[in-house]
């Protein structure tokens, strides 16, 4: 059944649809008493259809080779299973489809055309502009693969229909990308609020990049960065809408069948390979791949029960991990209790700590774009000033932008803020403070390496100053968390224990400062 195994994931190869004439194949030799055949009329088109069957342990990409003949303008894609009832608890039939060109199908390799995953049914390419998910440019002659990723299939086996259509004709004009500039009107050095992370029509969001830009607009967000799954098509049309007033991010968010990972800041169109397992040991590749190229590493949504959703490749290679994903909800807790555990270990080794990320993931309607988003020190609204910002921990996390926030730690006439290092003696006194607003009756809770140390309760208003006495020998980290009340209105039940859940949602959620004992 296994008929091939590229460097990542398996995958089986299909017969070949073809395409190519049958007289002017056989006219290769030069000698052949066959006259050539017409070259198709301009316009003209044919289709080819194969149907298949998937049975249950599927490889995880299916490849279907398509010999694309010469003077081909356009490449139609239509593909169609069945969905046979299952029992509940039981994944049904879900097959993504995508596409590689003459150039390939290897892992990390030239070839990628595009991929829609399980968002749409159908697919075009011309060299003048493609669907959202898919790379525009030439239709070149040569063996094409249209890629099946069958990542559920129901205990009775997933049938399949793909069909082809090839247009020929002389290609029209070049796509021009749009790429948006890496700079905006910033701020100089300043705290600039940003979502790390978006989908939009060119993946499985419904939002069309438009809207995207406007709703980070209307969520007062100085940046964002694009994360569609596994595709670089829309990178080529934000620099309609980036402006002085909002920096644009290319990113991709790298969906591997172990769990997803944002590459935030990749040079517009560099496309980053998501065809592995955890087991395959290409993450780290890949993670070099995107900070050679300037951009940022980022697991995201750790705990997501989704299938495939889980991360299961490790912190060794990430700049940052995103530990708040979309509305505040359980796994989130699971990975802010990860994340803090990693802080622990960084102090322990000396080895570089990993700054928490929050971002919204959304897709549509109603999902909120900036809920939440990160707040970043950086020295000006550029691409490279923002990443550098986040690489190195300097920043929270926000519910909206009508939260604010002030975090700092003072002792030994030294002051340091998020994400910084305050060098103090062993049992000199060391000052926490928060100045929050925008958190009616939240609870502030300062956490260290020992736990929640100090909890207090904000008025009505939402303002309020925090503040809490410790000492470098005491605390090898202190971060902040503000969190809302709990559904029947009281603050949570501080660093105790019992059945029910302790915290209301988190509304805030600092980086730490580091103390060092001088
Ligand atoms: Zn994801
Ligand atoms: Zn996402």
């Amino acid at each position: 059944m296994l008929l091939g195994v590229t460097a990542g994931a398996a995958a089986i190869t299909l017969a070949p649809i073809l395409f190519a004439p049958v007289s002017s194949a056989r006219a290769a030799d030069g000698a052949s008493a066959v006259p050539p055949a017409q070259p198709p009329a301009p316009g003209s088109t044919v289709t080819r259809t194969v149907s298949g069957h998937l049975d249950t342990g599927a490889a995880d990409f299916v490849h279907l080779p398509v010999e694309v003949p010469k003077g081909v303008r356009q490449i139609a894609v239509q593909y169609s299973y069945d969905k046979p009832a299952v029992p509940a608890g039981t994944p049904a039939n879900s097959c993504d489809i995508g596409v590689f060109d003459q150039r390939g199908t290897a892992l990390g390799g030239k070839g990628f055309r595009g991929w829609s995953g399980g968002f749409r049914t159908s697919f075009e390419i011309s060299n003048s502009e493609a669907t959202p998910g898919y790379l525009p440019g030439p239709v070149g002659a040569g063996t094409w693969h249209i890629v099946l990723g069958p990542y559920q299939v129901a205990p009775q086996g997933l049938d399949y229909q793909v069909q082809v259509t090839l247009t020929f004709g002389a290609p029209g004009p070049a796509f021009v990308p749009n790429y948006p500039p890496q700079r905006a009107k910033g701020r100089g050095r300043a705290w600039y609020r940003g979502d790390g992370h978006l989908h939009t029509v060119h993946s499985d969001g419904r939002r069309l990049p438009a809207e995207v830009a406007a709703g980070a607009r209307a969520a007062g967000l100085d940046f964002m960065v694009s994360t569609d799954h596994n595709t670089t098509s829309s990178h080529a049309v934000w620099g309609e809408y980036a402006g002085p007033d909002l920096l644009i991010v290319t990113g991709e968010e790298v969906t591997t069948r172990n769990g997803h990972w944002l590459a935030l800041g990749l040079p517009a169109g560099e496309w980053i390979d998501w065809r592995y397992r955890s087991r395959d040991n290409a993450f780290a590749r890949f993670a070099g791949q995107v900070r050679r190229s300037g951009g940022l590493v980022v697991p995201a949504h750790p705990y997501c029960p989704y299938i495939a959703c889980q991360w299961k490749s490790g912190y060794d290679d990430a700049d940052a991990m995103e530990v708040w994903n979309g509305p505040w909800t359980y796994d989130d807790e699971s990975a802010v209790d990860t994340w803090d555990a990693r802080l622990g270990e960084a102090v322990r080794t000396g080895r570089r700590w990993t700054p928490a990320m929050g971002n919204s993931d959304a897709h549509s309607v109603p999902q909120v774009i900036g809920l939440p988003h990160n707040v970043v020190l950086a020295d000006d609204l550029t691409t490279p000033d923002v990443l550098a910002g986040i690489k190195a921990g300097r920043s929270w996390i926000a519910e909206s932008s009508a939260v604010g926030l002030d975090f700092t730690v003072t002792g030994g006439g030294r002051q340091a803020g998020i994400g910084g290092t305050l060098t103090a003696a062993v049992d000199a006194p060391v000052d926490v403070r928060l100045d929050v607003s925008g958190v009616p009756r939240g609870t502030v809770r300062f956490i260290t390496d020992e736990g929640q140390l100090h909890q207090e309760s904000l008025p009505d208003s939402g303002t309020g100053t925090v503040v809490w006495r410790t000492t470098a020998s005491l605390a090898a980290y202190v971060r902040a968390e503000v969190r809302h009340p709990m559904a029947d209105g009281t603050p949570g039940q501080g660093n105790t224990m019992g059945p029910a859940l302790v915290w209301g949602p988190m509304a805030a959620l600092t980086n730490p400062v580091f103390l060092r004992i001088a």
